[in-house]
């Protein structure tokens, strides 16, 4: 039985280097095969690359929203490349990018938001690579311009959208990944079985988003505890639950297979 972190950020300031190759007997003991680690901004973009030489980690590199006015100015097409480059296979996905009407209540600013996430889409066709989707209180606005421009895979990463905007997402043939925090938060909950357990991976969000509030830091090796508790609300066996999971993101990202 192994299971997949299909999206957390395992980088400064929150881990070190030597964290990490502390946390891999934990890794190891709780069966996890991969993480998809990732960098929101470019500024963790090295640190994320350096972790891609241990076999478990892939990575993804992201412009968050709230950054979208500086990714204005940068040449998206051209950072993108060097490390696809540099990472080749290693290289999973472009995100998290999206929309953040939580942190940005600005209209001019959430203007700026749409703008970026829209080259950004655009990019991500032309570059041929999957999107991974962060929306906060934004997400009719994301499904919409993603509807709009999107010819590539999309996952929603703690999608946290009302049953019409998940049924949406579903009709849109985009895939969820579910946070461990389900364990406290009802609607991730809510999401998972209106998703299905054929569209849903598991994630951590490191260092958000843990099981219980008393976890400061959260990281890959509590996967397995949103497993269990997707056994109860699925009922179904958690060979089965792992196996499914895995898979969805082996198939998502194209990692490769798991036996
Ligand atoms: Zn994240």
């Amino acid at each position: 039985m192994e299971w997949i972190d299909a999206h957390c950020h395992l980088h400064d300031p929150w881990f070190t280097h030597s964290d990490i190759s502390d946390l891999e007997s934990q890794f190891i003991e709780n069966n996890i095969k991969y993480i998809i680690n990732c960098a929101s901004e470019p500024k963790h973009y090295d640190f994320v690359t350096h972790t891609a030489k241990q076999d478990r980690f892939y990575i993804t590199l992201g412009i968050q929203p709230t950054i979208a006015l500086d990714a204005k100015h940068m040449n998206l097409l051209q950072m993108y490349g060097n490390y696809i480059d540099i990472l080749k296979d290693k290289f999973v996905g472009i995100g998290e990018v999206g929309l953040d009407y939580y942190w940005v209540k600005d209209e001019k600013q959430r203007e700026i938001q749409r703008e970026v996430f829209t080259q950004i889409i655009k990019l991500a066709n032309e570059l041929n690579q999957k999107l991974i989707i962060h929306s906060r209180k934004a997400e009719t606005d994301c499904l919409t311009l993603l509807e709009k421009y999107a010819q590539v895979p999309v996952l929603l990463h703690s999608f946290d959208g009302n049953l019409k905007e998940t049924e949406r997402a579903m009709d849109l043939g985009y895939k969820i990944s579910i946070p461990t925090n389900l364990t406290i938060r009802k609607n991730r909950r809510k999401t998972a079985i209106r998703a299905g357990l054929e569209n849903i991976m598991l994630e951590t969000d490191s260092p958000f988003c843990a099981v219980s509030e008393d976890i400061k830091r959260n990281d890959p090796s509590q996967i397995p505890i949103a497993g269990k508790y997707l056994v109860k609300l699925f009922e179904l066996p958690i060979e089965e639950i792992s196996h499914r999971t895995t898979q969805n993101a082996v198939e998502y990202y194209k990692l490769s297979n798991i036996t």
